[in-house]
């Protein structure tokens, strides 16, 4: 807040927030002829540098003396930050026992977006003007320009992989025009009658429902609809009436290589494309997206967690999509789960909020269960086919013979499904070609030097490689520990491994792996998807990626090679986990023409998981999931929070663990577990101890933990402390 303080004739001085880990925000002085408000945008000298903060509300810090003060140095046109987005910051900082700064910087992080865009000239497209003759090369231009905003030729010219003649090209032609990039006009807006759908009656009750929803201000509705029942088709139709109301609209997906078909989608819908906003996005784009959300240009971003940190004035809908993803929880800085804090946006702005899935989170699906979100229902595929058909392969019984992971009665479906041209996908959850690799003459096993995890093989790159830390290293010809040549051995399957025994099995059909880790890039994998789309593979394996709300028309087989991957953690959340991965992966068969199969490989058939999925009975399981949660006060009937201690020394971080612990205010209502070493124990060279804190649910975590780090001595010597309320892994 400003401070009039000109009775002495030193002006003005206001609070400013400083994107850096500090309690709260600094006191500047403003300097004559510089004009600031509560969310203006600027520029401090902060000891020998100077940083892009925002000036705040509160009061600043009294008694100051302010020709002592140094002074702001600079008022960024972009902004201010509206009462709406202040107000958030300081909340998402409170609620997550972070420094506001440190939120304050999820919001200005491009600080190329600022300014205004550089007066350098650009191409934009001429309303109704075609080429004469649209090469593929044009077309991949006319795409990357479809969401209407204006290009520097070079930077065309990357995006669209194309060389400049081709656009100099279009230029001569007249379908381009050139522009200057300050003064390229806004993107046209999403059009809400451009194509609505026809809505089958259940997709125009729950649509109904949602639209009414505007009216009530605040109100979190939950689509909890089977995998293809047109779930996107109706949350759309509360982005169109956000539109309607002049209201900004921002849809978060939990993986980018999603974007591009919910791009399409929504272009078919609206008649233009929204605004991506995601770390792929170029910087100068996205500085353009950033700028157009603060000046109300950009009507619909869609994009990962981080939208929700865009400086929006009018928004008016928050739409969470597959709202169960972790992929919303960040884990490093400031964590934060999107899907909850989306949710604390619509209430601190008094807007709707949608979370969508076919597996809902055990925390929504109590919060409906409870009243404080409308649960809709879809019980039926859009496209009137059935769910798909699931059966269990007992590995213990019909499994493979040694050295092979393809039971025989997922391999003749896999046979049948080609021999109908229809597509079938193989769903392994792990990357690589081997899990892990041993030396058979002396069992010396291949470990990360800088972390707790086994080496995992990754033969197309002939390399062994770290999942946690990214180090890798060549596969050698001698084992390292005894000499022996050629004696190491693969133990386990990953998708590498699964897709050389396909190929072996049929060399005749066209075989696709899908994994984020491949070389190529989020690009690639984008165009390896479009391929699958299109039907130019047959058999694709596939990571955890191809879970993730994806059309694949042509799809009719989807056999999980091993069911019980993730039930083998300890974690109490490891149950959800896999029901919500297995359904929606085997959810990926037959959305289109209905017939689809999915087969589960398990060793344990019996496990309440896999039951609930073959009986597509999930009201049973949630309805045990919910009570064994509600028996063990765990979320969300009760809170809980992690302190993880980390530290480049396993005894020293062991020992403040300890001194951690021991400084807990005693509480009745609070239960401290551990320390204990953290699941994984090392990280970057970093070992890890975590202590879990339980309490009831109207118990003041926050307010309990920040009592108790008031007491806890200081991290000194590379040791850290952080807190993570509401975490991942209980
Ligand atoms: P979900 O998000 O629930 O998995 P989608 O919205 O992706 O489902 O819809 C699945 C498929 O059904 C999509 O191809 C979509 O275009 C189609 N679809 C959805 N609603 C309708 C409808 N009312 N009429 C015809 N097709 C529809
Ligand atoms: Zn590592």
């Amino acid at each position: 807040m400003l401070f009039d303080n000109d009775r002495d004739g030193s002006g003005t001085i206001a609070s400013v927030l400083v994107p850096v880990a500090v309690p709260g925000p600094y006191t500047y002085k403003v300097p004559p002829g510089l004009a600031v408000c509560p969310g203006t945008i600027v520029r401090v000298p902060l000891g020998p540098r100077e940083v892009v903060g925002a000036v705040w509300d509160g009061m600043p810090e009294p008694g100051i003396d302010p020709r002592k003060l140094k002074a702001i140095s600079h008022v960024y046109p972009a902004g201010p930050l509206d009462a709406d987005m202040r107000r958030f910051v300081d909340w998402v900082a409170n609620w997550t026992l972070s420094p506001p700064g440190m939120v304050l910087r999820m919001v200005l992080r491009s600080e190329e977006a600022l300014e205004p865009e550089p007066p350098v000239a650009g191409v934009a497209r001429v309303e109704g003007a075609a080429p004469d003759r649209l090469t593929p090369a044009r077309r991949r231009v006319l795409d990357t320009m479809q969401d209407g905003f204006a290009w520097t030729k070079s930077g065309l010219a990357g995006a669209a992989g194309v060389s400049v003649s081709v656009i100099d090209g279009l230029v001569h032609q007249g379908v381009l025009e050139i522009v200057s990039m300050s003064a390229s006009p806004a993107p046209p807006a999403p059009d809400p009658a451009y194509n609505a759908p026809a809505l089958s009656p259940a997709q125009a009750a729950v649509a109904t429902g949602l639209v009414a929803a505007f009216d009530r201000g605040y109100a979190v509705s939950l689509i909890d609809g089977v995998t293809g029942s047109g779930k996107t088709e109706v949350y759309f139709e509360a982005v169109a009436e956000a539109v309607r109301r002049g209201r900004q609209a921002v849809v978060l997906v939990p993986e980018i290589s999603l974007t591009a078909q919910f791009l399409k989608r929504f272009e078919q819908r609206f008649g233009v494309l929204p605004a991506e906003w995601h770390s792929e996005v170029a910087p100068r784009r996205r500085a353009r997206v950033w700028r157009g959300v603060a000046s109300g240009d950009v009507r619909v971003v869609v994009g990962a967690r981080s939208a929700l940190f865009l400086p929006f004035h009018e928004l008016g809908l928050i739409v969470v999509d597959e709202e169960h993803d972790t992929a919303f929880k960040q884990d490093d800085r400031v964590p934060y789960n999107a899907r909850d804090m989306a949710v604390v946006r619509g209430h601190l702005a008094q807007f709707p909020v949608i979370l969508a899935s076919a597996t809902p989170s055990i925390e929504s699906r109590v919060n409906a269960d409870l009243g404080r979100y409308t649960r809709f229902v879809l019980p039926e595929r859009a496209s009137g086919g059935a769910l798909p058909e699931l059966h269990a392969i007992d590995m213990r019984r019909d499994g493979p013979e040694r050295g092979r992971w393809l039971a025989p009665a997922l391999v003749a479906a896999m046979r049948e499904t080609l021999a109908d041209n229809a597509q079938s996908l193989l769903f392994l959850n792990r990357r690589g070609y081997a899990p892990l690799t041993l030396c058979r003459s002396c069992g010396h096993r291949f470990q990360c030097s800088h972390c707790s995890a086994w080496l995992v093989e990754h033969r197309f790159r002939g390399r062994l490689v770290c999942h946690h830390c990214g180090h890798s290293e060549p596969v050698p010809q001698a084992c390292p520990s005894c000499g022996t040549v050629d004696a190491l051995v693969a133990c386990g399957p990953g998708v590498e491994r699964i897709a050389e025994e396909v190929e072996a099995l049929f060399p005749q059909a066209r075989t696709l792996i899908l994994s984020s880790d491949l070389p190529g890039g989020p690009e690639r994998l984008r165009r390896e998807m479009k391929i699958v789309e299109e039907g130019g593979a047959d058999i694709v394996i596939g990571t955890q990626l191809v879970a993730k709300g994806h059309n694949f028309p042509l799809m009719r087989l989807v056999g999980v090679v091993d069911a019980d991957l993730g039930l083998a953690h300890g974690d109490p959340r490891a149950a959800e986990r896999t029901f919500q991965l297995l359904a929606q992966v085997t959810g990926r068969a037959g959305r289109f023409s209905g017939g689809g199969k999915g087969y589960l490989q398990t060793y344990s058939p019996d496990h309440p998981v896999i039951r609930a999925l073959l009986s597509s009975d999930s009201e049973a399981f949630y309805a045990a999931e919910i009570e064994a949660r509600r028996v063990a006060g765990l979320p969300p009937f009760g809170r809980l929070a992690a302190l993880v201690v980390s530290g480049p020394d396993k005894p020293a971080t062991e020992g403040y663990a300890r001194a951690v612990a021991r400084a807990a205010p005693p509480d009745a209502a609070v239960t401290v577990l551990g320390p204990a070493e953290a699941a994984l124990a090392m990280v970057r060279g970093r070992h890890r101890f975590r202590l879990l804190v339980l309490a009831p649910r109207q118990f003041d975590m926050q307010g309990y933990l920040r009592g108790w780090l008031s007491r806890v001595p200081r991290a000194a010597g590379g040791l850290r402390l952080q807190v993570d309320i509401d975490p991942q892994q209980f």
